[in-house]
């Protein structure tokens, strides 16, 4: 139905085509690449799509930590936080045609932490009902076996009922197969080349960065993390940096107890400023960020005082 019998419709047009060049125009200038533009072409080339961007603390906006680097239409995960399933929906429905959510075939976990692995039973059983057939790809820490394991005995009334019910299921895409890794290179297919490098998160025996390197892009991600001498070697001048971040000036606000624990465990505004300095990525890209009060500008004016690289705080959904 026309609801402008008076504006001829080639005007129409013609308007609806300058006012999408302006918003594409400035999308682009302000994100870098944009949130999920239909007019990308997400199946070539190395696109990182931010699924979850939050911390523990259960932020409606921010899903938990869950990056996707998808290269020629195939993704790679880093971290299956709460909501990673869902968000990668959602960067489906966007137009990134790699998350399909029965397409989610590798992950690779930063460290053990409940926030980063919440939505590893999503992760290992949704796709297969939504017709994954082959199984899950996991690369992580000492002690992913065993969190693998006990997820299983934890569904097995599940499976069973799948498997041996009326439920059409396939007998392959429940299963998991486990790579307990060390630092170094770890993966490698067509596509691209994963290294694990190893980082201080306070006790943690094992926690992981790593690194991406495609054709056209070297991305590296921090997972949870105190400033770490791999990440400044391993970017070194790299395409994107995701690191995480709490902000100095919200940090100054918390309860000594707790001051303790995030010094030893992550990285603050200006550690980050003066590590990204050294690193020297295209962009900084900021997630986990641990707030406390602190706005997002006044975070990011925290980071720039101390840097004078691209930098964004990164929002979920967000694409680079
Ligand atoms: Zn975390
Ligand atoms: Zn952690």
């Amino acid at each position: 139905m026309n609801q402008h019998p008076a504006i001829p419709p080639g005007l129409l047009r013609m308007w609806r085509e300058i006012l999408g060049g302006i918003l594409l125009f400035t999308v682009a200038c302000t994100a870098g690449e944009s949130e999920g533009s239909p007019d990308i072409d997400y199946s070539t080339g190395t696109h990182l799509v931010l699924l979850g961007t939050g911390t523990p603390n259960a932020d409606p906006d921010r899903s938990g930590p869950a990056v996707a680097v998808v290269v020629n239409g195939v993704p790679y995960l880093v971290d299956a936080g709460p909501g990673v399933v869902r968000r990668a929906a959602a960067a489906h429905s966007m137009g990134v045609e790699g998350l399909r959510v029965s397409n989610l075939g590798h992950v690779f976990i930063t460290h053990l932490h409940s926030d980063h692995t919440l939505g590893l039973p999503d992760l290992i059983f949704t796709p297969w009902v939504l017709e994954r057939d082959r199984p899950l790809e996991l690369f992580g820490p000492t002690g992913s076996r065993a969190m693998v394991d006990h997820i299983q005995a934890a569904y097995a009334g599940d499976i069973g009922a799948r498997l041996d019910g009326l439920e059409p299921a396939n007998p392959d895409g429940y299963k998991v197969n486990v790579h307990e890794i060390e630092p170094g290179l770890i993966y490698q297919d067509e596509n691209v080349k994963v290294t694990a490098l190893r980082v201080t998160h306070g006790s943690w025996e094992d926690a992981f960065a790593y690194r991406f390197e495609s054709a056209d892009r070297v991305i590296v991600i921090s997972g949870d993390a105190v400033p770490s001498e791999a990440i400044v070697e391993h970017c070194a001048g790299c395409d994107v940096l995701v690191h995480e971040v709490y902000s100095q000036a919200g940090f100054e606000r918390r309860d000594p107890v707790w001051q303790r624990y995030h010094s030893s465990s992550h990285t603050s505004s200006v550690q980050l400023a003066e590590l990204a300095s050294r690193a020297r990525p295209q962009l900084l890209v900021l997630y986990h960020q641990l707030f406390w009060g602190t706005t997002e500008e006044e975070l990011l004016a925290e980071v720039k005082a101390g840097y004078d690289g691209a930098v964004v705080s990164g929002n979920d959904l967000d694409v680079y």
